[in-house]
C-alpha cells in the first residue's frame, strides 16, 4: 500500500489510510447518508478483524476505523471492495463526500424531493471526471430543512431546499431558485470551476472564491450567511417516528455497532454528522448510548487525545468525562489534545488545548484563539468552569 504524503486538502479513506499513534486510521464514507444493516455488519467485522476494533462517527456523517498495520489495511480495502463499501475508483470514492438532511424521508418538513435530487447530485458528480482535481476535503450536500433548518449542514456546495425549488449555496453566496435539474447542473458547474482553478481556496474557507465561481459560471449570486454554524442535537425522539441515540465522543467498539444494526433492523442506519445515529423508534434501552438531549456528555467535545494521536499530550477522553457534569446546560467544552481541534472545528464556551499533560483554556473561542489562561489542571479548570460559565447563565 502506498500512503499518501501530508498534502494541503488531503483526507483519509480506505485507499489511503492515515498514521496515527494507535496505527493507521480509514474512513468509510456512508451512501447519501446511511448504511444498510449488512453494510454496518461488514464495518463492524473490517474493524474487529484487521483493525482495533474502534468504530468512529465523522463530522462528515461517515465512519472511521482505527489500529490497522500497513498490511491489515490492504486486506481491509479487499474487503470493502468485496463487500460494495468503496466504489473500485478511488478518484470516484472521494466525489461521494455528499451530506445529505439526516431526516430527508422521514420528517415530513424536509423537502420530500431531497433524496431524490441527492442521488442525481452524486450521479453527477461521478460522471465528472474532471473533478477529481478537487481536494479530497472538497464536500457537497442537500439540505432539504424541516426538523434540521435550511443552512445547518456544512459544504462547499450545497443544494439547500426553497418553496419553489433549490438555491446553490456556493461560500458566502447562493444563486436564485432553480428547480432539481437545474441546481444539480449549477453544483457540477460550480464544483468544475473550483477543480480548473487550483489556486482558489475552497468555498466554504475563503470569502473570495465564491464570487468567482458564481461570475465564471455565469450566474447570478446574493450574499448568504455562514453555512454550519449550528450544530444540531439528533438525541431521542424525532420526527417520522425515529429515534436519535448518541454514541459518546463519536466513538464506540465493534460489538456496539453490531447491536445498532439489530436495532436498526430492516432500515438503513442513518448516521448524523453530530455523532448521532437515527433508529427506528421503539421502546426499549440502549446501555452505553445516549438518548437524553440533556445528557451531560452532549456538552463536551473530544478528540482520541493520547490514547490515539501521537500530537496529544493529555488523556483528553478522560478530562473531557470527569468535567462534563461541571458543564451547565447549553454550555460547550471542548476538549483537545492539540491545536488542530478536530473533534469540533469552531468555537466553543471553553476550550482546552493539551499542553505538555496540562491545558490552556481559551474562553469564547477555538483551539487556534489566544488563551486566556495557561497551564491548568483538571481542579482548576473545574473552578473555571463552574465561575465563567455559571455567570453566563445568570
Ligand atoms: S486535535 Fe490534535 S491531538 Fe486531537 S486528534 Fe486532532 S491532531 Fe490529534
Amino acid at each position: 500500500m502506498t500512503v499518501p504524503p501530508l498534502v494541503r486538502g488531503w483526507c483519509p479513506d480506505m485507499f489511503a489510510p492515515m498514521e496515527a499513534r494507535d496505527g493507521y486510521l480509514v474512513r468509510i464514507r456512508s451512501p447519501l447518508g446511511g448504511f444498510e444493516g449488512q453494510q454496518v455488519l461488514a464495518i463492524a467485522e473490517l474493524a474487529r478483524r484487521f483493525g482495533n476494533g474502534v468504530v468512529e462517527l465523522t463530522n462528515r456523517g461517515n465512519v472511521q476505523l482505527r489500529g490497522f498495520s500497513s498490511t491489515s489495511a490492504k486486506l481491509a480495502l479487499e474487503s470493502a471492495l468485496a463487500e460494495g463499501l468503496v466504489d473500485p475508483d478511488p478518484a470516484k470514492e472521494r466525489r461521494r463526500a455528499i451530506l445529505v438532511s439526516p431526516l430527508a424521508g422521514l420528517d415530513p418538513a424536509c423537502n420530500p424531493e431531497t433524496l431524490d435530487v441527492a442521488q442525481s447530485l452524486q450521479t453527477a458528480l461521478l460522471e465528472e471526471n474532471a473533478l477529481s482535481a478537487l481536494s479530497g476535503k472538497f464536500g457537497w450536500a442537500v439540505d432539504g430543512g424541516g426538523y434540521v433548518p435550511e443552512g445547518t449542514l456544512s459544504a462547499d456546495i450545497a443544494l439547500q431546499s426553497r418553496p419553489d425549488g433549490w438555491s446553490v449555496v456556493c461560500g458566502a453566496m447562493e444563486t436564485g431558485v432553480l428547480d432539481n435539474a437545474r441546481a444539480v447542473r449549477a453544483a457540477v458547474v460550480m464544483s468544475r470551476i473550483c477543480a480548473e482553478n487550483s489556486d482558489l481556496g475552497r468555498p466554504s474557507r475563503d470569502a473570495d472564491t465564491a464570487a468567482f465561481v458564481l461570475a465564471k459560471g455565469g450566474l447570478e449570486g446574493i450574499p448568504c450567511k455562514p453555512q454550519g454554524t449550528r450544530p444540531v442535537s439528533l438525541i431521542g425522539p424525532l420526527p417520522g417516528k425515529v429515534m436519535g441515540v448518541g454514541v459518546p465522543f463519536g466513538r464506540c467498539h465493534a460489538k456496539d455497532f453490531e447491536i445498532l444494526a439489530e436495532l436498526a433492523g430492516t432500515s438503513r442506519l442513518r448516521i448524523t454528522p453530530w455523532r448521532s445515529v437515527l433508529l427506528p423508534q421503539q421502546d426499549g434501552t440502549w446501555p452505553g448510548f445516549i438518548t437524553s438531549s440533556v445528557d451531560p456528555l452532549l456538552r463536551v467535545e473530544a478528540c482520541i487525545g493520547r490514547a490515539g494521536c501521537a500530537k496529544a499530550t493529555a488523556d483528553v477522553v478522560g478530562t473531557a468525562l470527569a468535567l462534563a457534569s461541571d458543564v451547565p446546560p447549553g454550555c460547550v467544552l471542548h476538549v483537545s489534545g492539540c491545536i488542530k481541534g478536530c473533534a469540533h472545528p469552531r468555537a466553543a464556551d471553553m476550550t482546552l488545548v493539551a499542553d505538555d499533560g496540562h491545558y490552556e483554556v481559551v474562553r469564547n473561542g477555538r483551539t487556534t484563539d489566544t488563551p486566556s489562561w495557561h497551564g491548568r489542571d483538571i481542579p482548576q479548570i473545574r473552578a473555571l468552569l463552574r465561575h465563567e460559565l455559571k455567570e453566563t447563565q445568570v
